[in-house]
């Protein structure tokens, strides 16, 4: 693997913008919704229904299943509520506005060129060679455009359902569909050699029907790749109910390795792998102790924060080694 770029959580988060992004969040979560619509579902990696914990978080209940250990919103908004969420929130529009505007540059560097780096490396190592790229949720384009730069060959796809990004990808020249991936592939309007989706899997209604869907514009022979936030990550562990990601009605599905693979390969995928390169967990909750959180720590755990900076370098890579940091990629192979 690329030596991964030096990333900190205050480039992609920073405090001032991302600070008022939660406010605005926790007022949208306790107020835009009539609650009683809401709709129950079951564990989205496994399918069961029994809870080995649940707590509230700004009136949305987060579940921990019994069975896998993923973590999920339960009660949920239905997929209208969502999408006029989506639509006219006055987070959504503050995180488009300012968060991602003012991060976009250092995004770029930080996670998306990584990311292009990474997904070359797992080709590589499974000797498939793509030509049709399709991105799920490809926003202005930018992996696209990279993509494009390295794999001059390659036929670009987007799937984009926000108007002003989809506009955005048709005049960098893409091949944009301007809907959802439930309704391309219900449609069954394209298929990549190459399927990309990036941090999306975290913010579905309906992550069955997703990853259905995922597999249906996977063309046969081909590979989806896919990155989210996962459950068994060191920081969701450790801050639980005081992590920051688990943030409604944004992020609804945090599943453990097992939920993924359950999901994915009930989908249609011969082959689910899942790995953790991510490189911030134990940095996220250091900084969320020095901003107040006081979770439950171990003798153990206090002991291993008491250490210098080269302990906790370690203890991160030791992480993303084993599975056990919250940032997660999914490799999914259909026969
Ligand atoms: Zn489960």
């Amino acid at each position: 693997m690329d030596t991964p770029a030096v990333i900190k959580e205050e480039e992609i988060r920073p405090e001032d913008v991302f600070n008022e992004f939660m406010r605005l969040s926790a007022q949208d979560a306790e107020s835009f919704f009539d609650k009683s619509q809401f709709v129950d579902v079951v564990c989205p990696g496994c399918g069961a229904s029994e809870k080995a914990d649940h707590f509230k978080k700004h009136s949305f209940q987060y579940n921990s299943c019994a069975k896998c250990g993923s973590v999920y919103v339960s009660p949920r908004p239905n997929l209208d509520e969502l999408i006029r969420y989506y639509s006219v929130s006055k987070s959504q529009s503050f995180w488009s506005e300012n968060v991602l505007k003012k991060t976009g540059e250092k995004r770029k560097q930080s996670i998306m060129l990584p990311n292009v780096s990474r997904i070359d490396e797992i080709l590589e190592e499974k000797g498939h060679h793509p030509n049709r790229v399709v991105d799920i949720g490809s926003a202005n384009g930018a992996f696209l455009t990279e993509w494009k730069k390295r794999h001059q060959e390659a036929e670009l796809h987007g799937i984009e359902p926000g108007r002003e990004s989809a506009q955005q990808c048709r005049n960098l020249g893409i091949e944009v569909y301007e809907a959802s991936v439930e309704e391309v592939a219900q449609k069954k309007q394209v298929n990549g050699d190459l399927v990309t989706c990036f941090e999306v899997l975290e913010h579905v209604q309906d992550p069955e029907l997703f990853a259905k869907s995922v597999y249906e514009v996977t063309a046969p022979g081909g590979m989806a790749i896919l990155s989210t936030l996962g459950a068994e990550g060191f920081d969701i562990q450790v801050l639980w109910n005081e992590s920051r990601s688990l943030m409604p009605p944004y992020h609804l599905n945090f599943l453990s390795c097992e939920g993924m693979k359950k999901l994915f390969s009930k989908s249609g995928f011969s082959k689910v792998e899942v790995f953790t390169p991510g490189r911030l967990d134990v940095e996220i909750v250091q900084n969320s102790i020095k901003r107040g959180a006081s979770p439950d720590l171990s003798r153990f755990e206090k002991l291993l924060l008491s250490r210098g900076s080269e302990t906790w370098k370690a203890f991160q890579k030791f992480l993303a080694e084993n599975a056990l940091s919250s940032h997660v990629w999914i490799v999914c192979s259909r026969d």
